[in-house]
């Protein structure tokens, strides 16, 4: 028996428990793990809040990403003992996923940890570095340099912003933090911003084209904000978009991608191909200095990772979560 968050669904009626299952009612999956460290995610506090439609099948585990400690393994890439990680794969969707004390996923799902990297430090990044990391790498496939001018941050302040922050400061890149809370305008800067600046900036419709002040961005807000952005990148510039934190919508013109060459990157973590997952972890290990980010974590135990949710939907949580499952 192990412990779990497990969602269910009786007469149309979801429900979030903490209980302990059989290891025998685990999914197929080559490779047992221990979990140690999961980390609440938004899309995980939407699924054990039922408040989105995240979770495909049921009962289920929720939990996007999990790192542990290889428990059994029927894959010759995996042996008893080693520590791995993984991301997205629709784990916590459609697979039992990580707040839980066992997982059993396909190999194909799993990284080694890499060994810059504790599995607690591991999931201090989480499911918002890999996203901040793949966001960066597809900007800089987009020919986007430090040399080519300032580069803006949205929703600066969350998991995936703060990163982001990092991880281009330390790339040498002029980073503008775009908050709706100048109150973090000095953690910001902590964490390498050169200038902070207001969400409001971005919040107007603007016109199809403004003046060309950035030469790129990491968007994790979408709706207005994103177009507004889009209006304003310099010529042959681009925007990685991975969030919706703001709106799905995306109110624009096509005047940024015909007349200044802009490239909107879609960002998509959890069905990233392995390779290039395994670079973006490499690269976070070469770049990240985790403890910078201690000041922003909180740790619940696993038996509170349910009322852990319910604060992060009702917006009372700030920075990472992490879910201490192993104890
Ligand atoms: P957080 O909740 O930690 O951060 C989101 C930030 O967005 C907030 O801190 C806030 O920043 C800003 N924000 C929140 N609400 C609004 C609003 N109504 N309007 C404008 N800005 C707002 O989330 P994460 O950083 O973990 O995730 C960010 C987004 O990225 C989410 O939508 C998430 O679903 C998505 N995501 C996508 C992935 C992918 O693979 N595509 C992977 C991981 C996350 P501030 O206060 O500084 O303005």
């Amino acid at each position: 028996m192990f412990d779990a968050v497990i969602i269910e669904k009786n007469d149309g009626e979801q429900t979030a428990s903490f209980r302990q299952i059989a290891q025998n009612q685990l999914p197929a999956g080559d490779v047992l793990v221990k979990v140690e460290w999961s980390t609440l995610n938004y899309k995980d506090a939407l699924a054990i809040t039922g408040k989105g439609p995240i979770v495909k099948s049921w009962p289920m585990v929720p939990g996007v990403d999990f790192s542990g400690t290889v428990v059994e393994s029927r894959s010759s890439d995996f042996q008893p003992g080693d520590k791995v990680l993984l991301n997205g794969w629709g784990v916590g969707e459609k697979h039992w996923g990580g707040l839980a004390g066992l997982a059993q996923v396909s190999s194909e799902w799993l990284i080694a940890l890499p060994a810059a990297f504790s599995t607690r430090q591991a999931m201090i990044l989480g499911t918002a570095g890999y996203t901040a990391m793949l966001c960066v790498m597809a900007l800089e496939k987009a020919d986007v340099k430090p040399a080519d001018g300032p580069v803006l941050v949205t929703g600066a302040s969350g998991g995936v912003g703060s990163i982001a922050v990092m991880l281009l400061s330390e790339l040498g890149y002029e980073t503008v933090a775009v908050t709706g809370r100048m109150a973090e305008k000095d953690y910001l800067e902590s964490l390498g911003a050169s200038r902070v600046i207001g969400r409001e900036l971005f919040t107007q419709k603007t016109r199809p084209l403004e003046k060309a002040e950035w030469a790129g961005a990491i968007d994790v807000v979408g709706g207005q904000v994103l177009a507004s952005v889009c209006a304003a990148i310099r010529q042959r510039g681009a925007v990685a978009a991975c969030g919706l934190a703001g709106s799905m919508d995306l109110p624009l013109t096509v005047a940024p991608f015909i007349l200044r060459g802009v490239s909107l990157l879609g960002i998509d973590s959890a069905l990233c191909p392995r390779e290039q997952r395994i670079r973006a972890w490499d690269r976070l290990a070469g770049l990240i200095d985790v403890t910078r980010l201690e000041d922003v974590v909180s740790e619940y135990p696993l038996s509170q990772a349910i009322e852990a949710a319910h604060a992060l939907m009702d917006g009372k949580t700030r920075g990472r979560i992490l879910i201490n499952v192993a104890g």
